[in-house]
């Protein structure tokens, strides 16, 4: 059995959020009310209401479903209204009506902040959750544009100045609710980090297609045992066919003849132990293993147990630099800037972070991951609607063999159109599967 400790690393929120309150902007809210959040397809994310006694309240129509991502404003702020604060509460309204209000010392309307969030797939993963804990992201690989950002639990941003004082509260079971643990929580990656696993070997080996390995359903690798899930014997298999059935003997035999420095430094490049080229608050994802290592360290680090860890916007990111034919993109979720009247002020474009893996690796790995789906533990997104390259994980935390389920790819092979992300913590609790949130993003997707 592997056995090992989740290690679910959480910041303080309420320090985060703290630290984020940003004084200097404040005096613009003096001046000009709040300007609106939106989805790409024009859902009203946050706006501003002004009562008759002219006192202001910040009102999110759709409760708790965009809390983590939309943030809130008061006692801090988090999320889009942290990030884009400045754009909220600055006007470029009409130049004669600021020349009027000024006149009158009334207020501007601040400018109107629209996202690349889309309401479907954001509704779809958030219901598809259920109760759950975990995180959803949803990503265009060829632009970098953030489509949905799901994290559960979730809050009423509504209502944030009546739950603040227990959330925040050290001894309470949910302070951990404001994180965005799409972006700041921490995870074992478990299989799906067989992904890089297969890179460095593919590098390593040029014959790797000639790979072979006789899968007894459990071995003994540098002195640590190592079993497949639930013990099941492969026989006979390929590379292909050991990410197939993330068959972990193998990966465990074959990651034993990887040199580990040459791998640290492949995950440094996927920006393991690095900031993510990310606006919005991120933690560092985390690989330790190197030459100077423990050889008995390798066969779980090899398979995705082990000190890795890794957030589930990342995975989505390595994930789309396979899509992307070997370039990662920096992602983004503001797609532009307009004032109130709906006139545009600015507008983003997407923009490479760096090319990570060459076209005919991506083809390669492309390949290995429409195994998955063909013939192996993804075979629920077999479908033929669309077609679907990706990773399942299963991350065991304890000795019962409990599980986060996790589940990393995209759709529409030949193409890619999107790339979703999902963990799900304690799935062996909540009875939700990664792989079926994601069954349900892809059907809304192309519905
Ligand atoms: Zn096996």
């Amino acid at each position: 059995m592997i056995i090992y400790l989740a290690k679910f690393m959480i910041a303080d929120s309420s320090t985060v959020i703290a630290n984020s309150y940003n004084k200097r902007q404040d005096h613009l809210a003096e001046r000009v009310v709040r300007g609106d959040i939106m989805s790409s397809d024009g859902h009203v994310l946050a706006t501003t209401n002004v009562a008759e006694d002219g006192n202001e309240y910040r009102y999110y129509p759709n409760g708790n479903m965009f809390a983590h991502v939309v943030g809130f404003s008061t006692y801090g702020r988090s999320g889009l209204e942290l990030s884009s604060n400045y754009y909220l509460l600055t006007s470029n309204a009409n130049i004669v009506e600021r020349v009027r209000n000024s006149v009158y010392n009334e207020k501007n309307m601040g400018d109107t902040v629209v996202t690349t969030l889309d309401y479907n797939l954001q509704s779809t993963a958030y219901n598809a959750m259920g109760y759950a804990k975990g995180a959803v992201v949803v990503m265009e690989p060829d632009t970098g544009k953030i489509l949905a950002m799901v994290s559960k639990p979730d809050f009423d941003p509504n209502s944030i100045d009546v739950i603040w004082d227990s959330i925040t509260d050290e001894t309470s079971s949910d302070k951990t609710i404001l994180l965005n643990r799409a972006t700041q929580g921490l995870y074992p990656p478990g299989s799906t980090f067989k992904v890089l696993t297969s890179l460095e070997y593919m590098r390593e080996n040029k014959d790797w297609e000639r790979y072979s390995y006789e899968c007894q359903g459990e071995t003994v690798v540098n002195n640590v045992a190592i079993h497949c899930y639930n013990n099941t014997v492969h026989g006979t298999v390929s590379l292909a066919d050991s990410v197939a059935f993330s068959c972990n003997t193998s990966f465990s035999n074959l990651g034993a003849s990887l040199d580990t420095d040459a791998f640290h430094s492949l995950c440094e490049t996927f920006l393991f132990n690095k900031d993510l080229p990310y606006s919005g608050l991120s933690n560092k994802s985390s690989y330790v293993l190197n030459g100077k290592s423990d050889p008995s360290q390798i066969p779980q680090t090899v398979i995705g147990q082990g000190d890795t860890l890794i957030s589930p916007l990342h995975n989505a990111m390595i994930m789309s630099t396979i899509a992307n034919g070997g370039v990662m993109m920096k992602p983004y979720m503001l797609d532009h800037i307009e004032n109130y009247n709906g006139d545009q002020v600015r507008s983003y474009s997407p923009s490479a972070y760096k090319r990570l893996m060459t076209v005919r690796e991506t083809q390669d790995m492309t390949e290995l991951l429409c195994g998955v789906v063909d013939y192996g533990t993804g075979y629920v997104l077999n479908t033929s609607a669309y077609s679907v390259a990706g990773k399942t994980g299963t991350a065991e935390y304890n000795e019962k063999g409990e599980s986060h389920s996790w589940f990393v790819g995209f759709s529409n092979v030949e193409n890619p159109d999107i790339v979703v992300s999902v963990v799900i913590e304690e799935a062996d609790v909540s009875g939700v599967r990664a792989v079926n949130v994601t069954k349900q993003i892809f059907d809304a997707y192309y519905q």
